[in-house]
């Protein structure tokens, strides 16, 4: 057996990122930067009020209350015409530029309009509820970093500097295949023997949750034929391949078999429980090559080892430099056991909380076989339990966050 972490490593050397596009900020989201993003203009692009109010000289306002000319109006949008002189004012919205000659605003709600003048409840200090010039973003500034997954903010800064496309790492499609002779996958009643295809599902939609692009590659009998074409269509149409089941010691593992006919593979059996089994390697035809995770065919164990092993390549091929989630210290509110002296690190599913004390507070979802994936479907972080009895109720224990 080998430690997590060394299947890890082997599996994101063996992939590589993909070339960076020019996408539509509408489509960057989750995405990761390729290059810097450097302002090619000031925000704000001009000094502009942050009220409702008036636009004055703060020195006439020196003694509440002033009274001061109004001389005219200013809506976001317009450009002002006319100078704010000595004992005068204009009436400013905000986001409308300041006129020359005033260096202050006063709220409307300190204000009353008499005729064509005003009186000021308040005194203005200069530069008071104005906005300047670039005290958000100067030209010039490096906004973004080359490296920065991209959020919803960051597609507003890009759209407010005018950056409508965006240099990034482009999302990659993910091809899911299930194999088995006994899975249903289309709702028809179960013959003896069978039972409902569950993974494909699942992984199609942790793909997705990585901001990849899932591809439904079908489902495939145990027929080594079949598989050879399933995963011909793969290479063809995908930059990853996930496959489920077929990967372990069963007569008809011909996942097995086919990919070994087809692909340049490692086996690996990792020191963990559930997903010991691992299939990693390269599926080969004519000039392309493409990445596959063999995952083990217990849906608990798919999921586990695509959330531990796979999603950190995928990430990788879509430019992030943060693989792994971090390992947070949390409560343990009840037991968490587990079998002592098998040499492997527990991953058990919990759901994670907050409590009261603010700290994070797991407790086991339930049954933790490796194919009751109903038991473990609330989980929201997985509990690293080395080996040995568990914790015990109040004990920390560390966790992944899923999301
Ligand atoms: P295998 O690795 O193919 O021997 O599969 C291990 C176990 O996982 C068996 O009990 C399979 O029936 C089950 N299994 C494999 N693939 C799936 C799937 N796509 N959905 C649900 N269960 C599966
Ligand atoms: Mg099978």
């Amino acid at each position: 057996m080998i430690s997590l972490e060394r299947a890890q490593q082997i599996v994101r050397d063996g992939v590589s990122v993909k070339t960076p596009v020019v996408v539509p900020i509408r489509d960057a989201l989750g995405c990761v930067l390729a290059h810097d993003v450097v302002a090619r203009e000031a925000i704000p692009p001009f000094a502009n009020s942050s009220m409702d109010g008036y636009a004055l000289r703060a020195k006439d306002t020196g003694v509440a209350p002033s009274r001061l000319r109004v001389i005219g109006e200013i809506a976001a949008g317009a450009t002002p015409t006319r100078t704010v002189g000595a004992g005068e004012a204009m009436r400013i919205m905000t986001g409308a530029p300041m006129p020359d000659g005033a260096d202050a605003v006063i709220m409307v709600e300190d204000s009353t309009a008499e005729g064509d003048e005003v009186v000021l409840s308040s005194v203005a200090a200069v530069g008071q509820s104005v906005r300047n010039v670039g005290d958000d973003v100067a030209i010039g500034d490096t906004v973004l970093i080359a490296g920065t997954v991209l959020r919803p903010a960051h597609l507003g800064v890009l759209a407010s500097l005018g950056e409508l496309h965006v240099e990034v790492f482009p999302r990659i499609t993910v091809g899911v295949i299930s194999s088995g002779d006994e899975l249903v996958e289309d709702g028809s009643p179960l013959k003896p023997g069978q039972i409902r295809e569950a993974n494909k599902e699942l992984l199609l939609a942790l793909v997705e949750r990585a901001n990849a692009i899932p591809v439904d590659l079908g489902l495939v009998r145990d027929n080594e034929e079949e598989l050879v074409s399933a995963f011909l269509d793969a290479i063809g149409r995908c930059d990853a391949l996930v496959t489920s089941g077929g990967v372990s010691m069963g007569d008809y593992d011909l996942v097995k078999v086919t990919l070994n006919r087809l692909g340049e593979m490692q086996w690996m059996q990792i020191a963990i429980q559930p997903a010991k089994p691992f299939a990693f390697g390269q599926l080969q035809h004519g000039e392309r090559a493409v990445p596959v995770f063999g995952l083990p065919g217990n849906p608990v164990s798919s999921m586990v080892s695509f959330e531990l092993i796979a999603r950190p390549a995928i990430l990788k091929m879509m430019g992030h430099q943060d693989l792994d989630r971090a390992l947070v210290p949390a409560i343990a509110d009840a037991p968490l056991r587990r079998r002592p002296g098998d040499g492997k690190v527990n991953w058990q599913r919990v759901v994670a909380l907050r409590g009261e004390d603010g700290r994070v507070h797991v407790k086991s979802t339930g049954a933790q076989g490796s194919h009751q994936l109903a038991n473990s479907a609330g989980a929201n972080a997985f509990a690293r339990l080395d080996d040995g009895p568990g914790v015990e109720s109040g004990d920390e224990v560390l966790v992944v966050l899923l999301d």
